[in-house]
């Protein structure tokens, strides 16, 4: 059985399993020499990111580059997963908005950290929200919240956010997204159209952000 974007079923007794695991912890090793947070390299060593992939791609799911996951989009390297979580330095209980949910992986990888009531997650394409249910549901994350819609109004209702972040550039980090961040919360967001650098923002008690910037990165636009 494949879904629309080529994923089969998952099978539990899948005798391919074991290749997956040993190549996951490959992943784990060549992440380890960019990041070292025990606590984010445990999360990318639980979750099976060839589930997450299009089936045609699951000999590639633990390779450390993007790959694409449907609708023009791709799925982050694993290593720049890590490095955001790590950034972000997130801790269990944390609540987490996350603008982009693609196929739901990097979802999977905070919700290890934080668990996965604390982790929403909006995504402006219908079906890839969908599709990222029905994967996050099947994998034990199916109390991580995601939503269908714009990114750039942020999820009011669950708000303050201990943290957030965009798996896609956004030309400026939007105005309800600052907002809904709770005061000392940390925002992190690849920005830029063509040329894009990942900014770290600490929210401020009067409101305003403390930006850092982090380097070059390349991510899918925001679209709408
Ligand atoms: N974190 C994802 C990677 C997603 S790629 C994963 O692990 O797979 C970026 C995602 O951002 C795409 O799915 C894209 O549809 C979504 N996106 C683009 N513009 C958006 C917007 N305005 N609001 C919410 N999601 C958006």
């Amino acid at each position: 059985m494949f879904d629309r974007f080529g994923r089969s079923g998952r099978d539990t007794d899948d005798p391919d399993d074991g290749d997956f695991a040993a190549a996951r912890e490959r992943m784990v090793q060549t992440v380890s020499h960019r990041v070292d947070d025990e606590r984010v390299l445990d999360a990318l060593e639980s979750v099976p990111r060839h589930e997450f992939v299009p089936a045609d791609r699951r000999g590639n799911a633990y390779a450390d580059r993007p790959l694409p996951i449907g609708d023009g989009q791709t799925i982050s390297a694993p290593h720049m997963v890590a490095v955001m979580a790590d950034r972000l330095d997130l801790e269990p209980g944390d609540d987490v908005l996350e603008i982009g949910t693609g196929c739901g992986y990097h979802a999977a990888v905070t919700a290890e950290i934080v668990g996965p009531e604390h982790v929403y997650t909006v995504e402006y394409s219908t079906d890839l929200a969908e599709s990222a249910r029905e994967t996050l549901t099947a994998l034990g994350y199916g109390d991580v919240a995601v939503r269908t819609g714009d990114g750039r109004n942020g999820w009011e209702k669950h708000a303050p956010y201990d943290a957030a972040y965009f798996t896609c550039a956004t030309p400026s980090i939007p105005e309800p997204v600052r907002e809904q961040l709770r005061s000392g919360g940390t925002l992190l967001a690849p920005v830029g159209t063509s040329h894009q650098t990942l900014v770290e923002a600490t929210k401020r008690a009067d409101g305003s952000l403390d930006r850092s910037e982090h380097g070059g990165v390349r991510f899918v636009q925001l679209r709408g």
